[in-house]
């Protein structure tokens, strides 16, 4: 079943079954026939309903945020600035997309040959809740326009807004077999998975459904991109402005109430400065007050569901009992709802699940470094490798540091965030692949060959 659980008043609002497996077998054999047709039609023409697909979003702005606010709880203003990055990326890949797609020439040894840049048929995108917008927005609409089909699994919990991106993008024209939302079940995607029409899988969510959906994949020969967890280091290596950094460090970790596969989730901070930044740290994550996310003066949100709520409240308490010093929040509040008090840890060791593990929520885990080697040691000293942020009044000294981090993406002076022309992707635990610019578009590319 998926479901609709309003996560600021824990009521059930609505209730959408799973398809069956007739739908899914369905599903599949109109997604691929669409594939055959949506491939021949001109590719200024997929951009065209591309461009109109982001004219719509931004046209029904107020009602497509107010569907995620209820559904997974995210501050209607927060709700209103995804709807504008999935407006700049659906029209990023319309103006672009043709020429990102364009043939290229190489000069080869005794001749010449020319790089085809075609899609490769029906795909399967399979998306989590915390941005559901924007998730499927990077996945979609480069490959669209490239001229590939796409059967969209979105979560559990996001039922409402996965039929909201359906309906305007067959709004926009684009042929409704070329996009099909389906409520599909983890064996009805194993089932997609090992059909000969699908040609391949991109995910983004957690490791487990990460490895559950790569092995189906494997199994199939199926392609795969994995956009998974991570615990992003922000490295702050001196500030010539502290609150201003502080300021900049919470926005980071607090944007949709910490759950951010890219956020800060571990501040790592030279021994100096260390004692004044968390102590500014927990003033700024104490000024938080919970509210309805509806309502546009809220500063803390609930979490996307009470087991969101209850896991984060266990994980920093795990902390807590095997030695870490909790400075301020780390509990549920008084209430109805998924209100979690944002948490700011020091003193964890590897014993605790904060120290490897991914704190999907309000919570911050702050370490002190004695140097500038033993803050890339920490940093480095995790499973995952998605973003880095690094600090400094010398940007020099911060581009040196952002060099010997293992990630796929380095930030410096600055931490999070995401552009339409922005590659984004992770190594390690956090993934396979890349989403968003130039590169994000080649992921299910045939680059074809035709030797002149
Ligand atoms: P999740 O439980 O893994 O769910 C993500 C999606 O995968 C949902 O649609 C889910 O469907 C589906 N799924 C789960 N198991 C599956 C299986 N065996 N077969 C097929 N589909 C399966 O993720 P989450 O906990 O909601 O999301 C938070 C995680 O996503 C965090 O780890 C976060 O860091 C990561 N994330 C990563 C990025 C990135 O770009 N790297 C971006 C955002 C979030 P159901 O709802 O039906 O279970």
């Amino acid at each position: 079943m998926y479901q609709v659980i309003n996560p600021a008043t824990g009521e059930l609002v609505a209730e959408y079954p799973d398809a069956t497996d007739a739908e899914i077998s369905d599903a599949v054999d109109r997604s691929h026939r669409a594939y055959l047709s949506w491939r021949e039609t001109p590719i200024a023409e997929r951009a065209r309903l591309v461009k109109r697909a982001a004219e719509i979003f931004a046209e029904r702005t107020d009602e497509l945020a107010a569907i995620i606010t209820r559904e997974m709880g995210k501050r209607i203003d927060e709700s209103k600035g995804e709807l504008q990055t999935v407006v700049s990326i659906f029209t990023y890949y319309a103006e672009n997309g043709p020429t990102l797609a364009g043939d290229e020439t190489l000069a080869i040894q005794g001749g010449n040959a020319v790089i085809q840049k075609r899609p490769i048929g029906s795909l399967i995108g399979i998306m989590p809740w915390n941005y559901p917008y924007y998730q499927v927005a990077r996945f979609a609409a480069p490959n669209l326009v490239l001229g590939n089909t796409i059967i969209l699994k979105h979560a559990r919990n996001c039922p409402e807004s996965a039929a909201a991106i359906e309906s305007v993008l067959h709004d926009a024209g684009i042929p409704a077999d070329a996009y099909i939302n389906v409520y599909a079940s983890a064996s009805q995607i194993a089932s997609m998975l090992a059909d000969p029409r699908v040609q391949g899988v991109s995910l983004t969510g957690s490791e487990r459904a990460g490895s559950a959906v790569a092995m189906e994949a494997g199994r199939n020969l199926k392609k795969v991109v994995l956009e998974l967890g991570g615990s992003d280091p922000l490295v702050l290596l001196d500030s010539s402005d502290l609150d201003k950094t502080v300021e900049v460090a919470v926005a980071a970790r607090m944007g949709n109430n910490g759950q951010a596969c890219n956020a800060p989730k571990r501040m790592i901070v030279m021994d100096d400065i260390y004692d004044e930044f968390v102590k500014k740290l927990t003033g700024q994550m104490s000024a938080f007050e919970p509210g309805d996310p509806a309502d546009p003066s809220t500063t803390l949100a609930p979490l996307s569901s009470q087991a969101a709520a209850d896991e984060l409240v266990e994980q920093i308490a795990d902390a807590v009992a095997k030695g870490a010093t909790l400075h301020t929040g780390g509990t549920h509040i008084d209430g109805p709802g998924a209100y979690v008090a944002p948490a700011v840890l020091t003193g964890v060791t590897k014993d605790m699940h904060a120290y490897y593990g991914e704190l999907f929520g309000p919570a911050v885990v702050v370490y002190r470094a004695a140097s500038e080697e033993e803050a890339i040691e920490l940093a480095n000293d995790t499973v995952y490798g998605l973003g880095s942020g690094v600090f400094s009044a010398d940007p020099e000294r911060a581009r040196r540091v952002g060099e010997r981090i293992d990630a796929g993406m380095v930030y410096i002076n600055a931490a999070g965030g995401s552009q339409a022309d922005l590659p984004f992707g992770g190594i390690k635990r956090s993934g396979v692949g890349r989403e968003l610019g130039a590169l994000g578009m080649e992921e299910f590319m045939n680059k074809k060959i035709v030797r002149l």
